[in-house]
């Protein structure tokens, strides 16, 4: 094969394209495809660069309180304290081990993401349509483009039916350009090549297909990629506004700590070293130094939560607003409902019809009256059996005994029910010709097709929704085969009759055309139908979506279903679903006659919208938004990409989503499940809470181990725990203790709380409060203990050591506290806690008893076995601490509930 980079695709003819590509117009073989697999490798873009292990880790380095530490790593070696110097350098390391650790756990959950979003292409091969990994396409591959692809590889077009792409990301020109199959002139510029489409860029509309000339590295988008390869960091606007509030505290701490340094050595008249000493202690202690790294670990946690929880999170701040979703709109089919159609029912001018069967499988018994008919009785049944089968895009496969559908479930019913009414399906396929298509677009709600036989006949077969369908038609088919005139008023009543059973009802109309008619067009199928059925499919409600919505109104979030389907299927199925007000029902017609003001004020008491069209969508979610609610809502089409780009949580499917609306969306659904969404609400509120818990632990234990040594030098005391000890203490709880919240489950009454109001500030009153409590809980034990031991007339290592151990026992139960914050912590499912506490707690323990008790380590910190008798009353000052910040939050609680009004105060 010749060298490809060097062909000019774009001014050769698309047969002489496919002939160099040595491809043909059914597609490559399946060893074919293999062996140029093998040749071209996977069409990916190469993986950009990652750092080096051991760069990643001396950039952990890079960081202001780093270099303050190794300053002071090297004034206390300079002074002699080698000792101290250790422990600094200990502090250092442990530092950066930390925030590789953060990056690691972080990484880890992009790379699961990236892999679960893999893009799916449409091919020929063999002869036939498959849907394959993008990854696996090869030049000479055929590939099949419809609206709301997204192209993945470099294709020459070869037909083309008003097909239109979007190539921003190419050529930064956002407007759709149409594309052509004709070749362009060699100097033509990229975005100008209309008989191209260039991997990367989003099909808009119309169909098309073209053979692949160039994968992975070699497109255009692989030329550019080194733009495009930046690696995406975990954070989210949160977690930004964190990272620069510990910076300024940082600024700030060090500020103070420099004026004590002076005030310390000028006034009390301290040594420096000493002086050195106790700031630096100081500084380490007061800085939250672990406080991002651990939020960047809290929300790693929180993504691969989702992930399994089949949420996957495309871009990050999603993960703090879906936590704070106040109302979900959602779509209905494949979402509320299984997706797993089957036709129960045929409507003509004279009978309905009831039909049964066990999923896809093409056979099953017709019932008229409850008597079993045979289909062949009845002619018309042949004809709308044909219609199903010709306007249709999907196949039915059996394999080992089941039937499973390829393509849009709805049309692998629409052939169980061909097959049902006696048709072969292979034979009548292959009999007739598709010259040409309009395809299904929730736009219009309807699909056509022109069809050709052999013998020279030619005519239009048209499905949809059954009002669009109505005004399209002027005769209608009856019994014996003729046609009469088209009775609305009869089709209208047998349509609300099935849609009020939960059925699905598709329309059916042909019309014959010349055979030298060979391109559909819209003028086509307007006028001059004729109707000849209807048909019923059931698509029953998924059972988890119905407990996942009691979930939502049991957490304060409103549901509300947006469907293009009949008026009377949606109230059915809301009532199956148990959907709040499902009498009530607004069709697009009803929404396009209100303005805004008057939507507004509808919206809010409206849970069913039914015949919408994606742009109702948009209106909806402007409508929510306008009383200051925090909208999720779900999409598949192309069209529903900019309500999905407004909401303020947008979720694609995964499955039967289109590229279009993926890239739109925050969040894609795997597996296009209702109860998905619910599932990840309930993870963003607790990634929310985590993160809550996580820097409530952090901030007050900052404080108040900052604030022992700031009363102590204020007031000229000897210091209860000497600088060493504090950076100990930091070291072994922040390593254990802070990470332990990150990997909290969820509260059990997570989804029994209203969702948070969304710009709800972290740092609020309620924290600024908990700090200063905490802090001085902690400073009042820690010289509590100190004072005791001076009394008991220990030496000052002693008294340290006492004081020492009971700031962090005090910490361990100010874990135990902060683990629930919206409820009581004396619960047994809360003592008995998570492995993750466990572990640390266990290591903390064991870091203190070996610090107290061996020799080696007394001698580095200066401190003295602690007699067992005092070990205990450490213990009981952490019980009574936890006793007074417990009731504290229940008085808060109980407050709370009183000014809210959940409890009436006591008259
Ligand atoms: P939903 O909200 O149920 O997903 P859609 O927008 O997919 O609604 O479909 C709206 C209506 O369009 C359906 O009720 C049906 O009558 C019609 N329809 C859906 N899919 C097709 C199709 N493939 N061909 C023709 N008509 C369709
Ligand atoms: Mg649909």
């Amino acid at each position: 094969m010749q060298n490809k980079a060097d062909q000019l695709w774009h001014e050769m003819a698309s047969e002489d394209a496919i002939d160099t590509l040595n491809a043909n117009r059914d597609g490559l073989s399946s060893d074919e495809a293999a062996k140029r697999l093998n040749a071209y490798g996977p069409n990916c873009l190469p993986a950009p660069p990652r750092q080096h292990p051991f760069l990643r880790f001396l950039r952990q380095f890079h960081n202001i309180l780093i270099y303050v530490l190794l300053c002071s790593a090297a004034m206390t070696a300079v002074l002699g304290h080698i000792a101290d110097t250790c422990v600094i350098l200990a502090v250092v390391i442990v530092n950066a081990v930390i925030g590789y650790f953060q990056e690691g756990k972080a990484e880890e959950a992009m790379d699961a993401i990236r892999h679960m979003l893999a893009l799916k292409a449409s091919v020929r091969r063999e002869g036939i349509r498959r849907s394959i990994d993008g990854e696996e396409l090869v030049p000479g591959d055929i590939v099949l483009l419809e609206a709301g692809d997204k192209v993945s590889a470099d294709l020459r077009l070869v037909q083309v039916n008003g097909l239109q792409i979007q190539e921003a990301i190419l050529t930064g020109e956002s407007v759709p350009v149409k594309k052509d199959t004709d070749a362009v002139a060699p100097s033509t510029p990229l975005g100008d090549r209309v008989c191209m489409a260039y991997s990367g860029t989003l099909v808009t509309s119309g169909i098309g297909w073209g053979v692949v000339v160039a994968t992975g590295a070699s497109t255009e988008l692989g030329r550019i990629s080194g733009m495009l390869s930046t690696v995406e960091t975990l954070t989210t606007p949160l977690l930004r506004q964190m990272d620069v509030f510990a910076r300024w505290l940082t600024a700030l701490i060090l500020l103070l700590a420099a004026v004590l340094l002076v005030f310390g050595y000028v006034v009390e008249n301290f040594a420096f070293s000493d002086m050195f000493m106790a700031v630096v202690g100081l500084s380490v202690a007061a800085i939250p130094e672990g406080l991002p790294a651990v939020l960047t670990i809290t929300l790693a946690v929180g993504v691969q939560a989702m992930a399994r929880r089949n949420a996957i999170v495309r871009r990050l701040p999603a993960i703090e607003t879906i936590g704070a979703v106040s109302v979900i709109c959602t779509d209905k089919t494949g979402t509320l409902t299984c997706n797993e159609m089957m036709a129960v029912s045929v409507v003509t001018e004279s009978h309905v019809f009831s039909l049964d069967g066990v999923g896809y499988e093409p056979e099953g018994e017709i019932r008229l009256n409850e008597v079993a008919v045979s289909a062949s009785e009845h002619a018309i049944l042949d004809e709308i059996g044909r219609v199903a089968a010709l306007c249709n895009d999907a196949t039915l496969h059996c394999s080992d005994g089941a039937w499973a559908v390829l393509g849009d479930p709805m049309e692998g019913a629409l052939l169980a029910l061909s097959g049902k009414l006696g048709l072969d399906l292979t034979d009548e396929l292959s009999g007739w010709m598709r010259t040409d298509v309009i395809p299904f677009d929730a736009k219009h709600r309807f699909m056509a097709t022109l069809i050709h036989d052999h013998e020279n006949h030619a005519f239009i077969a048209v499905k949809g929704a059954p009002e669009q369908i109505f005004v399209m038609c002027t005769r209608q088919r009856t019994v014996v085969g003729d046609s009469e005139v088209f009775d609305p008023g009869y089709w209208h009543e047998k349509a609300e009759d099935i849609a009020s059973q939960g059925q699905r009802v598709l329309a059916f109309a042909v019309k014959p055309v010349p055979p030298e008619h060979t391109v559909l067009e819209f003028t086509d199928v307007e006028q001059d139908l004729v109707f000849i059925g209807m048909v019923g499919l059931i698509d029953p409600p998924r059972p988890e979506a119905i407990a996942a919505i009691a979930e939502c109104h049991t957490a304060g979030i409103r549901v509300k279903m947006i469907t293009g389907d009949h008026k009377g299927t949606a109230a059915a199925i809301a009532k199956q679903l148990r959907l709040q007000n499902p009498d009530k029902v607004l069709t697009g017609a009803d929404l396009a006659g209100m303005d805004d003001s008057s939507l507004a004020a509808a919206v809010m008491e409206t849970d069913i919208f039914a015949r919408t069209s994606p742009e109702d969508k948009l209106r909806l979610v402007m409508a929510l938004q306008s009383h200051g609610l925090t909208i999720a809502m779900t999409g598949d089409g192309v069209n529903d990409a900019p309500a999905l780009k407004r909401a303020d949580a947008g979720i694609a499917m995964g499955r039967k989503g289109s590229e279009a609306a993926k890239e739109a969306a925050e969040l894609v659904l795997a597996d296009d499940n209702f109860a998905s969404i619910v599932a990840a609400v309930r993870e963003g509120r607790t990634v929310y809470d985590n993160i809550k818990k996580v820097i409530s632990w952090t901030l007050p234990t900052n404080a108040g181990e900052a604030l022992t040594i700031v009363v102590a030098l204020l007031f000229g005391m000897t210091l209860p725990i000497t600088p060493i000890q504090i950076l100990w203490v930091n070291l072994i709880t922040a390593i254990t203790l802070g990470i332990a919240l990150a990997f909290e489950p969820t509260e059990k009454n997570t989804m029994q709380r209203p969702p948070r109001p969304r710009y709800e500030p972290i740092l609020n009153g309620e924290l600024a409060w908990r700090i200063i409590f905490v802090s001085l809980l902690l400073l009042g034990g820690v010289f509590g203990m100190y004072a005791y031991a001076v009394e008991q007339a220990y030496s000052v290592e002693l008294a340290r050591t006492i004081a020492l151990n009971t700031l962090v026992v005090m910490e361990i139960f100010h874990l135990f506290f902060i683990r629930n914050i919206y409820g009581t912590s004396l619960k047994w499912e809360l003592i008995v806690g998570t492995k993750v506490v466990w572990a640390t707690i266990v290591c903390v323990t064991a870091a203190q008893f070996a610090m107290t008790y061996l020799p080696p380590l007394q001698a580095l910190f200066a401190t003295e076995a602690v007699p067992c008798w005092d070990g205990v009353i450490i213990v009981v000052v952490g019980v009574v601490f936890f006793a007074i910040i417990e009731i504290e939050k229940r008085l808060r609680l109980l407050l709370h509930d009183i000014r809210t009004g959940l409890l009436p105060p006591r008259s």
